[in-house]
């Protein structure tokens, strides 16, 4: 196992053995937010199955999402790749008429070296719609950062405008939420006088934020470096670096730091957090002084233990897919304030973790809570430990102050089921 000891936090890394979704399942909530797209997952019946299974009911309400699956004939080149995908994309053009569709590469157009990148240009030409192409494959990925790897395909696309047109530096907020945790958070830059200019992705592919160079650019979410990195790097955009606004305190340090860099005092903030925290202290009397073991497999693990320590939980280990230091940098470095004030230990942060190491550091350290995915949650219910499905954080809609509630629902969940469970058991 590497080690690496930073002044104060613990970042280890281990084999990469764990359980996540694969990347693909970034269609499941991108087709909804992107209400004019079309989503074409190049790859075989694994990707189907995986796809067909994770998405539950929601595959009986005819998705804008379909498998180009991939036969012998593919593999060995045998077929045309143009010509097949420009049969497909033709039917897809026929029956839905979208603005866009993404060709979804994964493991096996890796593998094969299928040039989707070569391809796309020339059929956008010829059927005149957009395709974006992003490889959220399960080589490179976890989870989530399918997510990224679509919008930073979509960054490339944002129209140029020319700054001198806007009074203040525009502000583009980049993440996918939805629509009415998205409004919230708008609203409440709006109350301190900050416009935003755009949202990367909006409802529909054809209101692409423009970006100039010089804009800011802000995320919501931690598994989104490539996005950034291409919003700078490609679109020479300046990227904020804040904590990401989930829980209340993660919320105020967003807005605080927007306003910063648009040199604006913050109204009120102070006040609000402070209403939040009071309206959650039902929950905090059930979490406080409890500890929590996050395995890791969707990359939101650091904001939300950044929350969990904040409301006095100790957080024994942040297991992590990828961990970017710079991009994450503000929130770590809240978290780490968070818990110098709290008096709590620093935890560890474990990088591509290996599930089986941290089964056993769970029998030795014996946390309240696991959170952690469903591969474990029964094996380790039956063993009598918490768990908490950590997908479902990544559905739930845990950003902005009005969301905290939500956060600390589904933490406190299983913690009461064990209380219960317990006293009815005389
Ligand atoms: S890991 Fe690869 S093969 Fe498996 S579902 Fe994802 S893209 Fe398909």
């Amino acid at each position: 196992m590497n080690m690496l000891k930073t002044e104060n936090l613990t970042f280890e890394c281990e084999t990469g053995n764990y359980h996540t979704f694969c990347p693909i399942s970034c269609v499941s909530w991108l087709y909804q937010k992107i209400e004019d797209s079309f989503f074409l997952v190049i790859g075989t019946k694994t990707c189907g199955y995986f796809l067909q299974n994770a998405m539950g009911v929601m595959i009986f309400a005819e998705p804008r999402y379909a498998m180009a699956e991939l036969e012998e004939g593919d593999i060995s080149a045998q077929l045309n790749d143009y010509q097949e995908l420009k049969r497909l994309c033709l039917e897809i053009k026929t029956d839905r008429n979208p603005s866009v569709i993404f060709w979804i590469g994964t493991c096996t157009t890796e593998i094969i070296k299928m040039d989707l990148e070569g391809i796309a240009p020339k059929l956008e030409k010829e059927l005149n719609v957009p395709i974006v192409v992003a490889r959220a494959n399960g080589l490179d990925y976890a989870f989530t950062q399918g997510e990224d790897t679509v919008l930073s395909a979509m960054a490339q696309r944002c129209p140029k405008i020319s700054i001198q047109n806007h009074k203040q530096a525009p502000l583009i907020i980049f993440g996918s939420l939805p629509e009415s945790t998205a409004n919230q958070l708008s609203q409440e830059l709006t109350k301190q006088g900050i416009s935003i200019s755009g949202w990367l992705p909006e409802r529909k592919y054809t209101q692409l934020p423009e970006i100039s160079e010089g804009s800011y650019v802000v995320g919501v979410n931690p598994f989104l470096s490539r996005t950034a990195t291409t919003l700078m790097r490609r679109k020479k955009a300046k990227l904020i670096r804040a904590p990401f606004p989930i829980g209340p305190d993660g919320t105020r340090a967003w807005i605080e730091k927007i306003c910063s860099v648009y040199q604006i005092e913050p109204k009120g903030l102070e006040e609000r957090e402070e209403k939040i925290w009071n309206n959650l202290s039902p929950y905090l009397e059930i979490v406080k002084n409890k500890s929590v073991f996050f395995m890791g497999d969707n990359l939101l693990e650091i904001s939300l233990a950044r929350f969990l320590a904040r409301c006095g939980m100790t957080i024994y280990e942040i297991g992590i897919p990828y961990m970017d230091k710079r991009f994450q940098s503000a929130e770590l470095e809240l978290l780490e304030k968070t818990c110098l004030e709290k008096q709590h230990f620093l935890p560890k942060i474990v990088e591509k973790p290996d599930n089986y190491n941290q089964i056993e550091r769970i029998y030795d350290l014996g946390p309240d809570l696991v959170i952690t995915g469903m591969a474990h949650a029964n094996p380790l219910e039956a063993r009598n430990i918490n768990t908490k499905w950590s997908v479902e954080f990544t559905f739930a809609q845990i950003h902005g102050f009005g969301n905290a509630g939500e956060i600390l629902k589904l933490v406190t969940r299983p913690l009461q089921r064990k209380s219960m469970r317990s006293s009815s058991f005389v």
